[in-house]
Order: C-alpha cells, then sequence, then structure tokens
C-alpha cells in the first residue's frame, strides 16, 4: 500500500500530448491530445490519497477527486466515471477547460518537488472513454413530480440546474437567446480549449433526458422578448443562470476610437464562424492581418490573443499592468500563448488609446510591484515612465460585470447586492422575488471572500476570466 501511495516518486508528471505550435495556430482545433487508457491510469495512480485531499477541497464542485483517480488507477474505469459525474454534470467539459493550475492542480499536496498529479487530463479521460463505452446516459427520472422549472440561461449553471432539477422528475424548460446552447462554452470559449461538439453531445444528452431548449427566446422586458412574470406564471420555479456578460471598461481617452473593442464581442463573432468563414460584415472583428493589442491578464485575454493569432494577426502583443506571477489567468495558458508566437508587455496599465478616427497604437504607463495587499498580492503603482504599443485592434479584455438585472427584468423588487449580483441568503440560491432562484456568476457570494467582497464577481482571485 505504501509503496503504491510514493507512485509520484517513480513516476513523473506525463502532460498530455499537445500539438505542435506552428500546426496549431493554422486551426482551431484543440491543441491538447488526450490520454491513452494506459497513460491515464498510470498517472492517476500518482494520486498519493491524502487524508486532507486539497485538490478536493479547492474544486468549486468539491469532486471526489482521489476517489475517481484511485478506481482509475484500478482500472475500475467504470465506476470512476460515475464517481466523477456524480458531483459533475459535465466533466468532460471541466477537464478541458477549468483552470487546474489555480485550483485541483494548484493545490495538489505532491505539486511541491513532484509536480501535480495531471487531475484535468484523467478526469478528460473519464468521461471520454465513458462515452466511448457508452456508459454516458440521460438521468432519467424515475417518477414525474408534475412541477415545472424554467431555467434562464444555458451556460454551464442553467445546464448543471436543469440537469440535476430533471433527474429528479421536475419538467424542466430551458429559455437561451442565442440560436446555440452552451453560453461562454459556446460563444466565450474558443474551440482550441473546447470544440463545439463535445457541447453538442451534451445538448443532445440533455433533450434526451427530457429537457425542453427554447432557443432564441431572449427573457426581459424589451420588444420580443419573454417577460420573467410570464415565466414566474407558467413554472412553480425560475432559475436565473443569464452569465455576467457587461465587459468590464477602461475609462481612457480615445476608448471610443474605432478598433477598440470588447473582448466578448470578438469571442463571439470568432466563435459564430468557422475558421475559414469569411468574416464579412465581422471584418471590424476580424483580426487578419493586423496589429493587435489586448488589453488584460486573465483567461479571456488569452482566449483574445490565441484567437488573433489563429485569424491570421500580423502581431499580438498583450498588455497587462501587473507581472507574470501576479495576473489571474492560468500560467499554462500564457506559456501556450507565447509558444503560438504572443508577446507581452508586462507591468503596463493602458493610459490612453492613440489615432484619429481609429486606434494606430496604445499609450501605456509603465508600472512596479509595491508591498503586498491584506491578501498578500503585491499592490502596484506607476513609475512614471511611458511606452506606446502601435496596433490597429485593440480587444478590451479586463472582465465582466452584471447587467441591470432588475431594470432588465423590469422587476424592481429584484434585490441586488452594490456589486449587482442577485442578493441570496447565506447558503441559499432564493433571490427576493419568491420561487426565483439564481445561480451562476449572478449569484451573490454567500459569504464573504478574504477580501470582504461578497457578491462581487470576478475579483481576479478566484476568477481566472477576471482582469483585475
Ligand atoms: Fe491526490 Fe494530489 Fe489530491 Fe492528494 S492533493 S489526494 S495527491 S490529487
Amino acid at each position: 500500500m505504501a509503496e503504491r501511495m510514493l507512485q509520484f516518486v517513480t513516476h513523473p508528471q506525463v502532460l498530455p500530448e499537445k500539438r505542435d505550435a506552428a500546426e496549431r495556430r493554422q486551426d482551431f482545433g484543440e491543441i491538447y491530445r488526450g490520454f491513452a487508457r494506459s497513460r491515464a491510469e498510470e498517472q492517476a495512480s500518482r494520486c498519493s490519497q491524502c487524508g486532507i485531499p486539497f485538490c478536493s477541497v479547492h474544486c468549486p464542485l468539491g469532486n471526489n477527486i482521489p476517489d475517481w483517480l484511485k478506481l482509475t488507477a484500478e482500472d475500475r474505469l467504470e465506476e470512476a466515471y460515475e464517481m466523477s459525474s456524480a458531483t459533475n454534470t459535465f466533466p468532460e467539459i471541466c477537464g478541458r477547460i477549468c483552470p487546474q493550475d489555480r485550483l485541483c492542480e494548484g493545490n495538489c499536496v505532491i505539486n511541491k518537488g513532484f509536480e501535480s498529479v495531471t487531475i484535468g487530463a484523467v478526469e478528460r479521460f473519464i468521461t471520454e472513454n465513458a462515452f466511448e463505452q457508452g456508459w454516458v446516459k440521460p438521468a432519467l427520472p424515475d417518477r414525474e413530480l408534475g412541477r415545472s422549472v424554467g431555467v434562464v440561461g444555458s451556460g454551464p449553471a442553467g445546464l448543471a440546474c436543469a440537469e440535476r432539477l430533471r433527474a429528479q422528475g421536475y419538467e424542466v424548460h430551458v429559455y437561451e437567446r442565442q440560436d446555440r446552447v452552451g453560453g461562454l462554452l459556446t460563444y466565450g470559449i474558443p474551440s482550441f480549449k473546447l470544440e463545439k461538439h463535445v457541447v453538442a453531445r451534451r445538448h443532445a444528452l440533455l433533450e434526451e433526458q427530457g429537457i425542453v431548449f427554447h432557443l432564441s427566446t431572449p427573457v426581459g422586458s424589451g420588444e420580443g422578448e419573454t417577460a420573467l412574470e410570464d415565466l414566474r406564471a407558467r413554472h412553480d420555479a425560475v432559475f436565473l443562470a443569464t452569465g455576467v456578460y457587461r465587459s468590464r471598461d477602461v475609462k481612457v481617452p480615445g476608448a471610443g476610437l474605432e478598433g477598440v473593442v470588447d473582448a466578448i464581442d470578438f469571442l463571439t463573432a470568432s466563435n459564430r464562424r468557422g475558421y475559414d468563414e469569411d468574416p464579412g460584415e465581422d471584418a471590424a472583428l476580424h483580426a487578419k492581418g493586423r496589429r493587435v493589442v489586448v488589453i488584460g491578464g486573465g483567461d479571456t485575454a488569452m482566449d483574445c490573443v490565441r484567437t488573433s493569432i489563429r485569424q491570421g494577426a500580423e502581431r499580438v502583443t498583450c498588455v497587462y499592468r501587473r507581472d507574470r506571477a501576479n495576473m489571474p489567468g492560468s500560467r499554462q495558458e500564457v506559456y501556450n500563448a507565447e509558444e503560438e508566437g504572443a508577446q507581452f508587455e508586462w507591468l503596463g496599465s493602458p493610459e490612453a488609446f492613440l489615432g484619429d478616427g481609429s486606434v494606430s497604437g496604445v499609450r501605456v504607463l509603465k508600472m512596479r510591484l509595491g508591498a503586498p495587499d491584506a491578501s498578500g498580492r503585491r499592490s502596484i503603482e506607476g513609475t512614471g515612465q511611458h511606452d506606446v504599443i502601435e496596433g490597429d485592434l485593440v480587444i478590451k479584455a479586463l472582465g465582466f460585470d452584471p447587467e441591470d438585472l432588475p431594470g432588465q427584468f423590469a422587476a424592481p423588487d429584484l434585490a441586488v447586492t452594490r456589486w449587482g449580483t442577485l442578493t441570496v441568503p447565506p447558503g441559499g440560491f432564493e433571490t427576493s422575488l419568491p420561487g426565483v432562484f439564481a445561480g451562476g456568476d449572478y449569484r451573490a457570494r454567500s459569504e464573504p471572500c478574504r477580501l470582504g467582497d461578497q457578491g462581487r464577481p470576478g475579483c481576479g482571485r478566484c476568477d481566472p476570466s477576471s482582469s483585475d
């Protein structure tokens, strides 16, 4: 037993095979290949089965990671799948896109000295293998409860809620403003991290489960939109999982110049098209032949950087006001971007967008790191020195803030925090409107984080899409 628990000494960490950077710059295919069975079992065996598994402690879903690693190492793959899917609606997606180096793998006990267990890659293998073996089945209810729930939004929170409620016997209707399900999984995250057939496969499974999807059906108070009040009348409960999409702005001179765009608009336009498709009306949101400057240091910024490269940008520079060690995004994403040819301007804060009508560059104030703040993170201060980065497409990837949901839904009684997220009781999900629940990015944290920012989405420490 003791020998088995020391496998991490004799078996080094092996990462999944990655496609060559020169090749992957040419398309939007996923860059990582999946583990073969023998490799997945070997890598799973490196887990030392900690008494206190910090991997699970730091998993937002509380996944039973050591348990399914052990089952994988013992070639009990169907049980591993059952264990993994018990706490996760789509482990094959989390295995691909979770920022593991900040969560489970970053807190893996053997990380110091022996490199972490490759948890994400094993998780992906377990579910992909389960699909191949025919073990993945829709979670059909034993009985119908005769009650219905309307879910607003089909991103991760909406889909997870829908799947779990349908399994319990609720009739579930999902209302999605876009023409495909997935929210950011479909329109935000590029295919080189998550190919869209993976999301479509889950969508098909959820339909088989009996969930009814109403696509191209926005909920709100505008013309042609379905009113929240109508959903409350139609269903016994409503779950709001609309996601936080309002781009944080950078208030500097020149912000209105042509060629200064928001990350979400750029990524959505790219995800709507195939790789070879002509951008057509979306040419303003296409990087081909342009000098691109991406502002931000989160994973959304890296998605913009790497999408620009694949679209054929002449040059791509990412500007971030802190340094590499203090950025919120995944280190691996930065490394992948560098491999693909991106340049980084660390310790640079945009001071003005330059140009006459159209943007031609960004004036950057050089920063330096100061003393650590209360959370231990280094503060920053200006040095007084400047730099100019030439660019004719500037993409702002500074994170997202909540929309005005009470206004959007014409529901003034819908209580929100000072950050605009929906107020729920500690540990609960019900908003101030009876029978209306909230989840995902819009649900306020029930406890203050280390900085006391209760209710604020994406301070940058736990949300890699932020760019703080
Ligand atoms: Fe295994 Fe690492 Fe989790 Fe410990 S922290 S149980 S070694 S995966």
